[in-house]
């Protein structure tokens, strides 16, 4: 494996940098002080404009950024400048063009509206994201395409927020999981769970009161919500639109289909339970299997068809491209029973292996990684999903990446046209302040004035989270109350 050496200029540059390597090399060890691939990054000023130069000590690129003014414009411009001249240096060494070209970050969304707040169009939008950062023209009209449908929705209505709702429990643990979720077990802590996420809607309530705003749409998420008994999710969803009432949209994620029976799915349409998620990942049990996924196909089936049986009209389903063992024919047969089955939303994935899963230490251990080989599968099967949703008449709406994720890829939401998630565009694109409760969830507060957004952070340690609700609902006051 590769071993990088990095110094550069200023400090807050590294990992930025950093970032860039690992397009083009994976998650290979970067230090300082040693490592075999010496890369050097320097910063002049010359008359009015500054001169970032990027160097693996055979050859050298450089990027000029006219000198910004304001300590957050100069780091902006200096931070560009210096990553495209690294990025040109590591995509002239290596043949790679990543599709997102220079871009690390996890919303691409952001530099289109940006440019377009400037006064571009979509169209000169798009162009700049090829010809300044190296997007691939396959990435910038998806970028297009996702603000298109966004026209309308972005923006949420004035004292409105939006409200996750976090259940950590999980029947089984799949291989590629990095969430805070446990598994369920014997379920000796989901009464003791349910009981001090209730205390914490109620808490946030009275804040929510406090401030005058009111819940546009709200997501139940995990973890595996529909791994909770039906009583338990039904006390939480009761005293949530108790406190709540009159959301636009509520959502939530039965994702795996072993914890989906009538009764549930009834509870759930019963209280208006609008949007549901029914997450197969793959149709191949083999897969499955593998993953840790204590479910089958048949279960996926069954379960989807009890949804629609019981009156749901917008399912999603979740899918994810480059598991393990996968071929292009066994993701294609995937997509194939996805679109038979016509969910109002489809999401997919790229597989993302971060290292607090279970799969990043057995491809360790097995000295395995995911390669440029890997990369150039994920990105035909990324392709592939996009070109057969399109034509069935889904659309993109939403993206974001992640870091360790297949060829550098990208995670997309697609819907029929009506059945984009709000909740899913406001989170993404940070539009909407999120009351978040629940271990180890996050509320993400905006204060537009200062062009700021602050987070509060819940105790992730279930045990630790149901003995200190109080104490969750404090930081939340001190986050939300305080201009
Ligand atoms: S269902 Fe989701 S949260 Fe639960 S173990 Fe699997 S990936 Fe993790």
């Amino acid at each position: 494996m590769t071993t990088v050496r990095l110094t550069c200029a200023f400090e807050y540059l590294r990992q930025e940098l950093n970032d860039v390597v690992r397009l083009f090399l994976g998650d290979v060890p970067i230090s300082e002080s040693e490592g075999a691939l010496h890369i050097t990054h320097t910063h002049e000023a010359a008359g009015g404009v500054w001169i970032e130069r990027v160097t693996d000590g055979k050859s050298v690129y450089a990027r000029k950024t006219p000198a910004a003014r304001g300590e957050l414009e100069e780091k902006r411009a200096v931070k560009r400048a210096a990553k495209t001249a690294l990025f040109l240096l590591m995509r002239d060494r290596s043949g790679i063009n990543p599709p997102w070209g220079s871009l690390t970050g996890i919303r691409p969304t952001r530099l289109m509206y940006e440019a377009m707040e400037a006064g571009l169009s979509a169209g000169e939008a798009e162009a700049r994201m090829r010809e300044e950062f190296y997007v691939s023209a396959e990435k910038a009209s998806l970028l297009r395409e996702i603000i298109e449908m966004q026209r309308g929705l972005i923006d949420p209505p004035e004292n409105t927020f939006d409200l996750y709702i976090g259940i950590p429990f999980c029947v089984t643990r799949c291989a590629y999981c990095s969430f805070s979720s446990g598994e369920i077990g014997n379920g000796r802590l989901t009464e003791p769970y349910t009981d001090a996420l209730i205390r914490e809607i109620r808490g946030s309530a009275e804040i929510m009161r406090e401030k005058g705003l009111s819940l546009r749409a709200a997501y139940v998420g995990g973890g595996t919500p529909t791994a909770l008994s039906c009583t338990q999710l039904g006390r939480i969803l009761d005293a949530a639109m108790e406190c709540f009432p009159n959301a636009a949209e509520w959502t939530v994620e039965a994702g795996r289909p072993d914890t989906i029976d009538r009764e549930k799915l009834l509870m759930l349409k019963t209280r208006g339970v609008g949007r549901i998620s029914v997450n197969p990942q793959t149709f191949s049990d083999a897969t499955l299997k593998l993953i840790g996924r204590a479910h089958t196909s048949g279960d996926t089936l069954r379960a989807y068809g009890l949804a629609r049986e019981t009156g749901f009209d917008h399912i999603n389903m979740d899918i994810i491209a480059a598991l393990p063992g996968e071929d292009m024919d066994m993701f294609t047969r995937t997509l194939d029973r996805v679109t038979e089955l016509a969910p109002e939303s489809v999401t997919v994935h790229s597989l993302a292996i971060k290292r607090s899963s279970k799969l990043h230490e057995a491809l360790t251990v097995a000295g395995d990684s995911h390669n440029q080989a890997d990369a150039a599968y994920a990105a035909d099967m990324i392709s592939a999903a996009r070109g057969t949703l399109e034509s069935g008449g889904w659309r993109p709406y939403y993206l974001y990446r992640q870091k360790y994720m297949a060829g550098n890829l990208e995670n997309v939401g697609y819907a029929k046209p009506g059945y984009a998630c709000l909740y899913n565009i406001g989170n993404m694109e940070e539009t909407a302040c999120v009351l978040a409760v629940g271990a180890g969830s996050i509320s993400k507060w905006l204060f537009p004035r200062e062009k700021r957004i602050e987070r509060a952070a819940n105790l992730k340690n279930i045990e630790e989270y149901i003995s200190r609700a109080d104490e969750m609902i404090a930081r939340k006051r001190e986050l939300i109350l305080k201009d």
